[in-house]
């Protein structure tokens, strides 16, 4: 299948149908993240996974176990492909996650959404862990979220492109591994994102899934970019 996830980071439900029309067929789905879906709700899901996209429903869910699974349960409704939650929300946590899209599933006949742990956000540093308690080094950190992910149940996490080798390595091949921080070989260094990888170069780290925004949604032909990522894979 095609593994780029594109971002849609609008701020309107318009915005993004038109995106998510002009790039389908030509990318595998789309992402939706907490500033979209604060402003345009589940509707804008429901939207797209009714014309029979993919969605990964980003908002990172961190709480105590019965809210997290009522969060998951109401994705599911969305028809949302992927949502997520944070590892270090424990090992209770996700394991109430994971149940609730397989229960939540199956009460509504819809297949199961894929539940994906974020280890480490990726705008901690080694002094950001230590400030909140935590002694080990961000590699070590986001292997050991990884490996309690899995023994929990997830599918998955999301990881920089960094760290997909050492968690695939960690986690074995059929783990899934969702790597932002993506950028074509003719854009490195241009933006904010620091510590890229190239969309082959990540596939060959060991990623199942690219997330993709601005290289793909800034693009003068946003489909053509997106075909010409998908080639160089
Ligand atoms: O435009 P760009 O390709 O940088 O978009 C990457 C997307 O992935 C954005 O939605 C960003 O918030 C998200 N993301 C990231 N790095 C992370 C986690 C998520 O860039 N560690």
């Amino acid at each position: 299948m095609n593994p780029i996830l594109v971002a849609l980071d609008v701020d309107s439900a318009a915005k993004a149908i038109a995106l998510a029309d002009t790039l389908r067929g030509a990318v595998g789905g789309y992402k939706i993240g907490k500033q979209l879906f604060t402003a345009a709700g589940p509707a804008v899901v429901h939207e797209l996974t009714s014309r029979g996209d993919r969605v990964f429903l980003d908002l990172k869910f961190h709480d105590i176990p019965n809210t997290v699974a009522g969060a998951v349960q109401s994705a599911v409704a969305t028809g949302a492909w992927m949502v997520n939650v944070h590892a270090s929300g424990g090992s209770a946590m996700m394991k109430a996650a994971a149940e609730a899209a397989t229960t939540a599933a199956a009460a509504l006949g819809r297949p199961r959404p894929l539940v994906i742990g974020v280890t480490v956000l990726t705008s901690m540093t080694d002094a950001a862990l230590a400030e909140v308690g935590v002694a080990r080094p961000v590699l070590e950190q986001v292997v050991h979220l990884a490996r309690l992910a899995k023994q929990s149940g997830l599918d998955g996490v999301v990881a920089s492109p960094q760290e997909t080798a050492a968690i695939r390595a960690a986690c074995g091949p059929d783990f899934q591994i969702v790597t932002p921080g993506i950028r074509p070989a003719d854009q490195q260094g241009k933006d904010d994102q620091a510590r890229t990888l190239t969309p082959a170069e990540a596939m060959k780290a060991g990623s199942t899934y690219l997330v993709i925004g601005r290289p793909i949604t800034g693009a003068p032909d946003p489909r053509e970019a997106a075909k010409q990522i998908f080639a160089s894979l």
